[in-house]
C-alpha cells in the first residue's frame, strides 16, 4: 500500500529489519501486537513517516517519539540524525521500554551507545522538557487535539506529526509546521487508525474490557498474556514520582 517518496527513507526502512521489533509477522504491512496493548505500526505507516519527516531529520537533530512502543521509529530516527543527534523516546508501559532496549540491542546496540537514543518511562503528553525544544516531534498514538506542550517543545522550523482524532473513529495524519515566528503551519495528511494517547490506567482498563468480549474464550481456557498483566500488576503510582531513564 502506497509507495515510498525520497530514497532516504527506502534505505533506512531497509537498514533497520523489522524482525527484531516485533516476534509476529515481521514482514507483513500491517500492525503487529507487541503487548500491553500497544502494537508496532505497519511498515507502510513507518514509511510514510520517515518521508514526512525526511528534510528534518537532518545529520545532528533533536527528536522526540512519543509512545515510542517497539523502537522501531526511535532506532530509524536515530540512524537518519547520526551519531551526533539524539532521539529521546518516551513511553508510558515500562515492560514496553525495555523491550524496546532489547530490539534495538539485536538490531545494533551502538546506537544505544553514547546517548544517541535515550528511552524515559513517563507520560508522553508531557513531552520531554529537559532536552526541548525538538527539530522533530512524532507521536505514536491519537489525540483528539494536539497537546500543547508538546507543540510549545518544538523548535521553530520544526516540525511534529501525529495522529488527530478519537480512538475507533476517523483520524489523520496531520503536519505541523513552526515558523520562525512561531505560528504553525497545518497540513492535514492521510487517513490512519492508532490507539489512543491516553493514561496507563486507561491503557490497560482497555484490556480488561476487551477481556470481557472474548468471556466464552475464557471458558474455554483460553488466557492471553495481558489478562496476567492486569491482574498481578499492582496499580500505577502517581507518573510524577514514577518518571525515570531507562538505559
Ligand atoms: N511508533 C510505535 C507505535 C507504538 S503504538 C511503533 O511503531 O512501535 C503507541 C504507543 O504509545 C504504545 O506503545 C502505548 O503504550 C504508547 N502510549 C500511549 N499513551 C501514552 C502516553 N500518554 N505516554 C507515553 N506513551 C503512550
Amino acid at each position: 500500500m502506497g509507495t515510498i517518496k525520497t530514497e532516504r527513507a527506502f534505505n533506512i526502512l531497509m537498514a533497520t529489519n523489522r524482525r527484531h521489533y516485533t516476534k509476529t509477522n515481521p514482514y507483513q504491512d500491517w500492525p503487529q501486537n507487541i503487548g500491553y496493548r500497544s502494537r508496532i505500526s505497519a511498515a507502510h505507516l513507518h514509511a510514510y513517516s520517515l518521508d514526512a519527516l525526511n528534510d528534518k531529520l537532518i545529520e545532528g537533530a533533536t527528536v522526540l517519539d512519543v509512545g515510542s512502543g517497539s523502537g522501531y521509529l526511535t532506532s530509524c530516527f536515530a540512524r537518519m540524525v547520526g551519531p551526533a543527534g539524539r532521539v529521546i523516546g518516551i513511553e508510558h508501559i515500562p515492560e514496553l521500554v525495555e523491550q524496546s532496549i532489547a530490539n534495538i540491542n539485536s538490531d545494533d546496540p551502538t546506537l544505544l551507545t553514547g546517548g544517541r537514543i535515550q528511552f524515559f518511562v513517563s507520560d508522553g503528553r508531557l513531552g520531554y522538557p529537559a532536552a526541548a525544544p525538538y527539530d522533530v516531534i512524532y507521536v505514536g498514538a491519537s489525540t483528539v487535539e494536539v497537546p500543547k506542550t508538546l507543540l510549545s517543545q518544538l523548535k521553530p522550523g520544526g516540525r511534529m506529526v501525529l495522529p488527530v482524532g478519537k480512538y475507533g473513529d476517523i483520524q489523520y495524519y496531520e503536519q505541523l509546521d513552526k515558523q520562525e515566528d512561531g505560528t504553525v503551519v497545518i497540513k492535514k495528511m492521510m487517513r490512519v487508525q492508532f490507539i489512543p494517547l491516553t493514561d496507563e490506567a486507561a491503557q490497560m482498563q482497555r484490556i480488561t474490557w476487551s477481556l470481557k468480549l472474548s468471556h466464552h474464550h475464557w471458558h474455554q481456557g483460553f488466557r492471553t498474556r495481558d489478562f496476567f498483566f492486569v491482574r498481578h500488576r499492582p496499580s500505577p503510582p502517581h507518573y510524577a514520582s514514577r518518571a525515570r531513564l531507562v538505559t
